[in-house]
């Protein structure tokens, strides 16, 4: 839509500024020799995977994470030539053939899948680099732990592959007990130990966002960073660790005001009947653009340092806020549903907090019929 403007009914805003300043705080932050992957899967986590790699790699990352094949080719056929690796498990080779042709690095969970890629590589004349997961007690991706280190000596002796790194998941890493994670280390470094050189030449890797601002132990050669890279920290215990700042604020236009009695139904159901006389604002926003409807009547619009409470149920494209307290309100006014305005900020954990979520899923619950734009 290159002729309308984006602004026109409701947008998501991005920082490329606030995310080079994010990676570059984390870089500052790790342990030496440490590089810093930046997780853009799920387009960037809504804020858009093309703007949000370049800002990073720009910040100082050295290398993106995503999760599906067609994620990595939007970033290669965007011209960049970073190191990428594919989160998620392949397990096609005519996916897996054009991993190698467009040197996307796949997880690789058995020998199996290693011999696999070892044949598509053999076709093909070139060498494949691949990385190895091991399952140190996520339970979801990689090979069973007491083979880790038998399975990695197997895959690098298939010439035609080169075992770029070996890596972990940690499934508790944001839980203030570290008990789970504690074990999930000693186990990755048991595998390690098992290793010439204990894994040396290898990128060993083990840490999501809340790993790396948990522990500089758990940095390795490398941290795989999603959402402190976005601004947002994964617990409240480790907000402070490192100076982040929100990269996204969601803001959508008023298109009509109007004036109710009091005792007045509003929306669907009238979950909200208006105690006294009201002035709402009718906002161009709904569920349909990613605004949970699970949130109804518990969130607010910021519009000039003030809070209006929204009411009612949230419909597909439009909700309703009280502005009876914004008298300045008219339509064509701007008002902030998610980030900040001014003094003040709505978090995606505000959110999430009021809807049994979590700030990763109201982070890419934003859907593409709001025009991502760069500020
Ligand atoms: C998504 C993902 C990450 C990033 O997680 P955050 O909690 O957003 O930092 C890291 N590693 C893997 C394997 C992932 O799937």
């Amino acid at each position: 839509m290159p002729d309308q403007n984006p602004r026109q009914r409701a947008w998501v805003e991005v920082s490329p500024a606030a995310i080079k300043a994010n990676a570059g705080a984390l870089c500052q932050h790790l342990t030496p020799g440490a590089e810093l992957m930046a997780v853009v899967k799920a387009d960037g986590y809504g804020h858009g995977a093309v703007t949000v790699a370049n800002a990073a790699l720009d910040g100082g990352a050295t290398s993106l994470g995503v999760a599906t094949l067609q994620e990595g080719l939007e970033l290669r056929h965007s011209g960049l030539k970073a190191p990428i690796l594919l989160l998620s498990n392949l397990c096609d080779p005519e996916e897996l053939r054009t991993c190698l042709e467009w040197q996307l690095m796949p997880t690789l969970s058995s020998l199996g899948d290693a011999k696999l890629c070892h044949a598509l590589a053999e076709d093909s004349g070139r060498r494949f680099k691949v990385q190895l997961k091991i399952d140190t007690g996520m339970s979801r991706l990689g090979c069973a732990l007491d083979d880790g280190a038998e399975t990695t000596q197997a895959i690098q002796r298939l010439k035609n592959l080169v075992l770029e790194g070996i890596y972990s998941h940690l499934a508790c890493a944001d839980d203030r007990n570290m008990t789970v994670t504690q074990q999930q280390q000693q186990r990755f470094q048991s595998v390690l130990e098992a290793l010439p050189q204990r894994g040396h030449g290898l990128c060993r890797h083990l840490a999501n966002s809340a790993g790396t601002l948990l522990e500089p132990n758990l940095h390795y050669d490398m941290v795989r960073v999603g959402l402190a890279l976005y601004g947002h920290s994964p617990a409240s215990h480790l907000s402070d660790v490192v100076p982040l700042r929100s990269a996204l604020a969601v803001r959508a236009k008023v298109t009509l005001i109007r004036e109710i009695q009091a005792g007045t139904g509003v929306s669907y159901g009238h979950q909200y009947i208006s105690p006294h006389a009201r002035r709402l604002a009718v906002v161009a926003i709904g569920y349909a653009d990613g605004v949970v409807r699970a949130l109804s009547g518990q969130i607010d619009a910021l519009h000039c340092d003030k809070r209006l409470p929204q009411v009612g149920a949230i419909t597909m494209d439009q909700l309703l806020i009280d502005a009876t307290d914004a008298p300045d309100l008219h339509p064509g006014s701007i008002v902030t549903l998610l980030g900040r305005d001014q003094n003040v900020e709505i978090t995606p954990q505000n959110w999430s907090d009021r809807c049994q979520s979590i700030p990763w899923e109201i982070l890419c619950g934003f859907k593409h019929r709001l025009p991502r734009v760069e500020v």
